[in-house]
């Protein structure tokens, strides 16, 4: 296991031990009665979660509390021990679906789901970008130069607009980093500018 993983276990049976059993968080829980769970057995799903969090078995209610959750937070706010209850929640989830799931067989779905993500970013700028800029921005790293390095962050293809702006007050073409950000021949105007946020 590493040292992560350690850590999130070491903070998981840390709530769990902190932990009186009031229920409160569950009672508070948006989601849990959105998908028809009862407040009325809140001290047992608590128990269930403390459970699972020391190595017990993955109760039907409380993993179905445990995958509705969406991040609210109220029951953090709702816990009178001030116990995380969201990270607690979220780490247990997480455990649950790791003891359910082979790790190599989570790690292939993964791949996948950010081979789609990349997919689909690309088409998204494609459809903002006139092709010519695009195939700019998606030339191999070793076809690309530049003077002057402008960085514009991770996410350049999904919102593209900032760096074109910049780019086009250039009088050179803009090229890019093999990584990431982008690369623009310094003018007068556009050098000293702070870079535009994305
Ligand atoms: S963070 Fe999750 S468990 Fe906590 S109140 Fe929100 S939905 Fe419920
Ligand atoms: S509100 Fe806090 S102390 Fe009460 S059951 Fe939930 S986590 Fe435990």
């Amino acid at each position: 296991m590493s040292a992560y993983a350690d850590r999130l276990e070491a903070l998981a049976a840390e709530a769990a031990d902190r932990c009186t059993g009031c229920g409160k968080c569950f009672e508070v829980c948006p989601t849990a009665r959105e998908i028809g769970l009862d407040a009325g057995e809140a001290k047992a799903r608590v128990a269930e979660l403390s459970s699972l969090t020391h190595g017990g078995p993955a109760a039907d209610g409380v993993m179905k509390w445990l995958n509705a959750c969406d991040g609210s937070a109220r029951c953090t706010d709702a816990c009178p021990e001030d116990i995380n209850v969201r990270q607690w929640v979220t780490i247990a989830k997480m455990k649950a679906l790791e003891t359910a799931r082979p790790r190599s067989e989570g790690a292939t779905a993964a791949a996948s789901r950010f081979r789609h993500m990349a997919q689909a970013v690309r088409l998204l700028a494609s459809m903002q970008l006139p092709s010519e800029t695009l195939q700019k921005i998606l030339a191999p790293a070793e076809k690309r130069t530049a003077d002057v390095l402008f960085y514009t962050g991770c996410n350049v293809l999904r919102t593209p607009a900032p760096p074109i702006a910049a780019a086009s007050t250039s009088s050179r073409k803009p090229t890019s980093r093999p990584t990431s950000g982008w690369g623009i021949a310094p003018s007068s105007a556009s050098a000293s500018r702070a870079p535009p946020r994305c």
